[in-house]
């Protein structure tokens, strides 16, 4: 086991205190286990000489002894790469829980005294129990004298440190995400109840009233009660499908089915569609010269059509709207603008998140804040983009654009249809 040092180096106490108190700051400091153990094993080569380094260790998850970690410092830096190095010292120090000595004959195809290689495989313990081992690697001798095995058993007790801090870091990020997960599911179903529970109860009320034996309702009465029932309905079936587009687009399910489609024409549709369920809508579409025919989910695009008017009628009652197109840059802007009373600043940048609404508004008009999530989704999907621009008191423009890679001008005439 002992030797004449061949390359001792100028070892003083106060070198190898330096090192050993730096080892110990690297392993309280440092967050990335890589860095961490270069700079570890570059200081322990100060303290004693070593060619190569290197780390297996235990997968708990396949039952393996994999190499995990190498570094050649000396002699053989050239095969660096080569992780095979001393994996019997390894393994032997990893079964036995014991500090082992091996010397191994590289063969002839070493030349010289490197075909001797000594190899110093410790056990990496962490609370008392092996997790891998670690060697140190020297080629061409001479063996390793017990101070330099007393600092590699010191340095392989600071790298089971280490290991530890990691796989304690990585604990505690998945408990972090785990938490933040279940609680963001608690948000979603009280959200989720609460909107269903409103339109149901709605109908339940009033089916009820309707059926109430004593009363005898007049059959305007009984119209308006079924109105607001079939109101409610529909509004908890366009939840439904709000929530479940939000849900296929959030993992990417919704697939979009892209066709050239006519902007114009789509635009008039959605607007009168829009008249047609608040007929005090006050609407102006304006619309360039020639629009190019886009490559488009038309049913997606209306979609997000209808929810900017629900919104400009929504949150901006009784003021001018304004419906316009703009070609740019190969892209098409489509904006609905309204001159309501705007929305703060502070509030703009979480408005295409899902289930956010602004505090203030949330008593003006029923809704869930999934609306701009999915308009946000859909024109994405569009490689497009979406942004809202917003002056308080005096009116919100919601744009989005849509690529328009090929400019095919619609011929006039055509564009009236
Ligand atoms: P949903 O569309 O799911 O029925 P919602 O309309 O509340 O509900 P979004 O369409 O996502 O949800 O809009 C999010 C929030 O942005 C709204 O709650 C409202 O506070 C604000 N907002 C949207 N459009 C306008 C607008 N034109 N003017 C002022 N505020 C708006
Ligand atoms: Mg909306």
């Amino acid at each position: 086991m002992t030797g004449p040092l061949v390359r001792p180096g100028p070892l003083t106490h106060g070198t190898e205190l330096n090192a050993i108190y730096a080892i110990a700051r690297i392993v309280a400091e440092t967050y990335d286990t890589e860095a961490g153990l270069d700079a570890i094993f570059r200081l322990s080569r100060t303290i004693f000489i070593f060619d190569v380094v290197s780390l297996f260790l235990h997968n708990e998850e396949t039952g393996e002894f994999e190499p995990a970690y190498a570094l050649a410092l000396g002699r053989g830096r050239s095969r660096e790469a080569d992780l095979e190095w001393g994996e019997p010292a390894a393994t032997e120090a990893y079964r036995s829980g014991q500090t082992i000595l091996r010397q191994e004959d590289a063969g002839p195809s070493v030349e010289g005294r490197e075909r001797r290689r000594d190899f110093l495989g410790l056990p990496l313990m962490v609370h008392g129990r092996c997790v891998g081992g670690l060697v140190f690697g020297r080629f061409g001798g001479p063996s390793y004298p017990p101070e330099h095995i007393r600092l590699a058993e010191f340095v392989a007790w600071h790298v089971g440190q280490l290991l530890e801090n990691r796989r304690m870091a990585k604990r505690i990020a998945s408990l972090e995400a785990q938490r933040e997960l279940t609680r963001m599911q608690d948000e979603f179903i009280s959200t989720i109840s609460h909107e269903l529970r409103t339109p149901l109860g709605m109908i339940k009320g009033y089916v009820t009233t309707l059926m109430r034996e004593d009363a005898n309702w007049d059959s305007a009465t009984r119209l308006e009660f079924l109105e607001i029932v079939d109101e409610e309905a529909d509004r908890l079936r366009e939840l439904i499908d709000n929530l479940l587009d939000s849900s296929r687009l959030e993992t990417g399910a919704l697939g979009m089915t892209l066709e050239p489609i006519k902007l114009p024409t789509l635009i008039r549709d959605s607007v009168a569609r829009a008249k047609s369920v608040y007929p005090d809508m006050d609407v102006e579409i304006d619309l360039p010269e020639e629009l190019p025919i886009l490559q488009a989910d038309p049913t997606r695009i209306a979609q997000v059509l209808d929810n900017l008017l629900s919104n400009a009628n929504k949150y901006a009652p009784g003021t001018p709207i304004a419906v316009r197109t703009d070609l740019r840059d190969n892209r098409v802007e489509i904006s609905v603008e309204d001159g309501g009373l705007g929305i703060p600043a502070e509030h703009v940048p979480h408005l295409f998140e899902r289930f956010y609404r602004v505090p203030e508004q949330i008593s003006n008009a029923r809704g869930t804040g999934l609306g701009l999530y999915i308009c946000r989704k859909i024109v994405e999907a569009h490689s497009g983009e979406i942004g809202v621009e917003s002056t308080m008191g005096s009116g919100t423009r919601v744009f989005f654009t849509l690529p328009a890679k090929v400019i095919t001008p619609i011929p006039e005439g055509e564009y009236e249809r």
